[in-house]
């Protein structure tokens, strides 16, 4: 066998014999908090960055006595997701207690749902970066709460092992989750990685599309488990698989997975078994051995007798049906084409996450050409500068908007727009009120930039003298002047306009 390297001292087989002599099987476990105002079973907010333990109530502390209250909004968002996915709305499901102790859930055990969940068997047609898709099945869509958040402090690794403190943050404790369980993906052979890592990214497309959560991997609103396995190529029966945790970048899940394969493939062809665990995945690009699998039956799951079944009405699911969205990436093909972009230009604008706001400004009446240019450009800058995410800046596409109608009707230069969306982005107030408040309108009273002119000619007789011989050219240094003496607001064609005729060129 060719060993390809070792990461950690662990023997990784090279790429291409894992693909020739195995087959992966994948298999991908997604938690999303969903964005309701409130917990799942209490009145709690669940807004993300609050003090530590501001949040919390006696429910969502476990404290006895106390009984949970199961938020409907949340309910119908699983639905939501549920129908996006294609999946069959159980007509009838119950919660369930999953029994186990951890520092971070103190009732010692979470509210889920097991055996009954309430979206079952659909499907997601995945998008390619090649253009082709992949069928990714769905085996269910299930309700949870999430747990508390644990900080362990003096390990280097912030893992338990070794802490010598450790913090707990409840504001998370009861935080609505859904988890979304893929079937066994097999058949991708070497595409496994990217396959994995496309599911992931269309997921998040699809659930930022349904409005259900805001999807930030990085603030652990969207958590990937990912599960791998081989087996011998031409044979049937599943290899042993491990259990990547919390996985928490697009590109770490095609790592993990990457990973993962190189492992499990030096592990076999050396002729040792899989252990069966889940692992632990590190920045670097490699995973670690986290704990060997408990099994269903360790959690004594049995149903939730505080919270009555959930039978969702057909003509909830119908009316649910109803708000699903155009899939977000088909919806961007239709959109390339109506506005006819390049490739080339649409993916800077779906990679800066520009494509949303754009069509929101021009709903609000902006060309598609400007709403581009604004958000593609200036915005993308401002937002790096701030280092927030393009929909993170306090400007809503509303506002862009009217600040591109300021521009047509003449009332901004482009120059001053830019001044006026600075002026909103730091909370000065709409574009119009930002506009007055600074005094940034284009100027449009001929007798100021008449005076301005009359300033700049007399300030400068040289050029005069050239204009009035006939090089019109010159005028561009006049009407710079002026256009500095203004601050950049008089209408500079219209300076040219009086400059010229001042000089008797018109
Ligand atoms: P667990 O509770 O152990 O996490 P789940 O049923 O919630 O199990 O999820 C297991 C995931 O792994 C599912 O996506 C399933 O399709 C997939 N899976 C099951 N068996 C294998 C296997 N041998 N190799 C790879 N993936 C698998
Ligand atoms: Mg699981
Ligand atoms: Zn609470």
């Amino acid at each position: 066998m060719t060993v390809a390297a070792k990461v950690a001292g662990v023997e990784l087989l090279d790429y291409d014999e894992v693909v020739a002599r195995y087959e992966p099987v994948l298999g991908l476990e997604v938690h999303v908090e969903l964005s309701t105002a409130t917990k799942m079973f209490c009145g709690c907010p669940t807004a993300f960055g609050a003090e530590p333990n501001t949040q919390v109530c006696p429910v969502c502390l476990g404290l006895p006595g106390s009984l949970p209250v199961l938020n409907q909004a949340a309910v119908e968002s699983a639905i939501r997701i549920g129908l996006a996915l294609n999946c069959e709305i159980a007509p009838w499901c119950r919660f369930a207690r999953k029994n186990y102790f951890y520092p971070d859930m103190p009732k010692n055990y979470q509210i889920s749902q097991y055996d009954e969940p309430i979206a079952v068997n659909g499907y997601l047609d995945v998008p390619l970066p090649d253009g082709t898709s992949w069928r990714v099945g769905i085996e269910r869509a299930h309700m949870e709460e999430d747990t508390g958040k644990l900080t362990h402090l003096g390990s280097d690794t912030g893992r338990i092992e070794g802490a010598t403190t450790s913090l707990i943050d409840y504001n998370r404790s009861g935080v609505p989750l859904i988890e979304i369980v893929t079937k066994p993906i097999e058949g991708t052979g070497a595409k496994a990685p990217q396959i994995a890592r496309a599911y992931v990214t269309a997921l998040r497309d699809l659930l930022r599309a349904l409005g259900v959560s805001d999807v930030r991997m990085d603030q652990g609103s969207m958590r990937c488990d990912a599960n791998v396995s081989l087996k011998p190529i031409g044979t049937t029966e599943f290899g042993i698989r491990t259990e990547t945790k919390n996985v928490n970048s697009l590109k770490s899940v095609e790592v993990a997975v990457r990973y993962e394969m190189q492992r499990q493939g030096a592990v076999l062809a050396s002729g040792d078994r899989v252990i069966q665990e889940t692992r632990h995945f590190h920045e670097a690009g490699y995973t670690s051995p986290g704990r060997t699998k408990e099994t269903a039956q360790d959690y004594r799951y049995f149903p939730e007798p505080d919270l009555e079944p959930i039978a969702p009405s057909t003509e909830l699911v119908d009316r649910l049906r109803q708000t699903i969205p155009e899939l977000p990436w088909l919806r961007r093909k239709r959109i390339q084409q109506e506005w006819g972009l390049s490739d080339e230009v649409m993916r800077d604008l779906v990679n800066a996450g520009a494509v949303d706001l754009v069509i929101a400004t021009v709903e609000h009446g902006a060309p598609s050409d400007a709403a581009r240019a604004w958000w593609g450009n200036f915005l993308v800058q401002k937002a790096n500068e701030a280092r927030v995410e393009l929909d993170e800046l306090p400007i809503s596409p509303k506002q862009v908007a009217a600040v591109i109608a300021l521009v047509e009707q003449g009332k901004l230069s482009n120059k001053l727009a830019r001044q006026v969306v600075e002026g909103v982005l730091a909370g000065e107030g709409e574009p119009e009120q930002v506009m007055n408040a600074r005094g940034l309108a284009v100027v449009r009273d001929d007798a100021l930039i008449q005076a301005a002119v009359d300033e700049a000619l007399a300030a400068n007789p040289d050029i005069v003298e050239k204009i009035r011989g006939g090089k019109v050219q010159a005028a561009g240094a006049i009407v710079g002047a002026v256009m500095k003496a203004t601050k950049g607001q008089a209408d500079a064609a219209r300076v040219r306009e009086l400059v010229l005729s001042a000089c008797g060129q018109n």
